[in-house]
């Protein structure tokens, strides 16, 4: 893989000259929470605080709320419209691999499994500018799950600080032409490679926290229908679904219509297993009890996705640790599994 190199005091300007193809998305503070938002054409102080955000890269693709179509009732029947899908250049700039790798696991969602025109039109179209993890969470698990803070595996540029520059690495062609005509751009040496190995070392080893996923969907398996097992693992939570809310894998959605008089819209907005009513229908709720909900957000990720993907569904970006109100830990959950049968 090529690798190239920029001063830091020239970053903003080489977000700058993208920023004039691209609509750029930086980490930024919102409510003193670290989100994403449209560069504002100067700042690059994020560097100094940008741990991770924590509304997760997927917001960016799969929005919390975004209509779906409009309609209008008229002496035909209903008359549907299409919106116009959003397919303007987009980039984003400082994604974390953990983040990265979960648009791949979405991607098989939304792209491979069926066509989702409405993240597809925003996936194409955007390009990840990753950068390395030097200061990972203590949440953190990455490392157990085959990536790590500095993998490269999931953007189009990795960024790797190291000191006074960034080690800049093409991983692929739309990376590697996001560089061809940039300012302060620099060959690396030998001396930089061997000192963002070094950074890369460092990091991985900052990752403490680890989880055994040997055989880990066959023991999901074996005590899938162990009540006591389960009504323990979900005592605690209040089902807030901020867990899910702000996983970057988790996708599921509610649909709803808006109508005033004749005319309304179709809208799809996040939604959260771990909610008592997202699964009632009009006979039944076959998830009403909190430790069936709870389970289902565990087994989707760590035995029915890899079933259906053979990808486990979890980056180990530690979010729903260290953001959940009550404490609930999924490396604890996934520590006490039974032996598989
Ligand atoms: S964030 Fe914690 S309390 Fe809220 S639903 Fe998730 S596990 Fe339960
Ligand atoms: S389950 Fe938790 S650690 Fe895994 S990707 Fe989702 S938020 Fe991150």
């Amino acid at each position: 893989m090529a690798t190239k190199k920029i001063s830091k005091k020239n970053l903003s300007k080489l977000i700058g000259g993208w920023s004039q193809k691209f609509t750029v998305f930086v980490p930024s503070l919102e409510n003193e929470e670290a989100t994403w938002a449209e560069w504002d054409g100067k700042d690059t102080s994020f560097l100094d605080w940008y741990r991770n955000t924590v509304i997760p890269a997927k917001a960016n693709f799969f929005l919390p709320m975004e209509e779906m179509f409009s309609f209008q009732k008229d002496g035909q029947g209903y008359q549907l419209e299409l919106p116009k899908l959003d397919e303007g250049k987009r980039l984003i700039f400082g994604i974390r691999p953990c983040d990265a790798k979960a648009l791949a696991i979405l991607d098989m969602t939304f792209k491979d499994a069926y066509e989702d025109p409405y993240y597809l039109s925003k996936r194409r179209n955007t390009v990840l500018v990753g950068l390395g993890c030097t200061n990972p969470y203590d949440s953190c698990f990455c490392t157990s799950l085959g990536s790590g803070p500095s993998d490269a595996a999931n953007v189009d540029l990795m960024l790797t600080d190291i000191g006074n520059d960034f080690l800049i690495e093409e991983v692929t062609e739309k990376g590697k032409a996001l560089l061809a005509k940039a300012s302060g751009i620099e060959e690396a040496s030998g001396a930089d490679e061997a000192r963002a190995k070094e950074v890369k070392e460092a990091s991985s080893k900052k990752v403490t926290r680890e989880i055994d996923t040997q055989e880990i969907d066959k023991r999901l398996l074996a005590c899938f229908e162990d009540k006591d097992f389960w009504e323990g693992v979900a005592a605690k939570c209040i089902s807030c679904g901020v867990c899910t809310f702000l996983c970057p894998t988790c996708y599921c959605f509610d649909i709803s219509d808006e109508l005033i008089k004749k005319q309304g819209g179709r809208f799809r907005s996040w939604d959260s297993c771990a909610f008592s009513v997202y699964t009632k229908m009009p006979m039944e709720n076959p998830r009403e009890e909190k430790w069936r909900r709870i389970r289902q957000k565990v087994c989707h990720k760590y035995e029915f996705y890899p079933m259906n993907f053979d990808v486990i569904a979890c980056t180990g970006c530690g979010r729903c640790i260290r953001l959940c109100p009550v404490n609930w830990d999924i490396t604890q959950v996934l520590a006490r599994l039974p032996a598989a049968v």
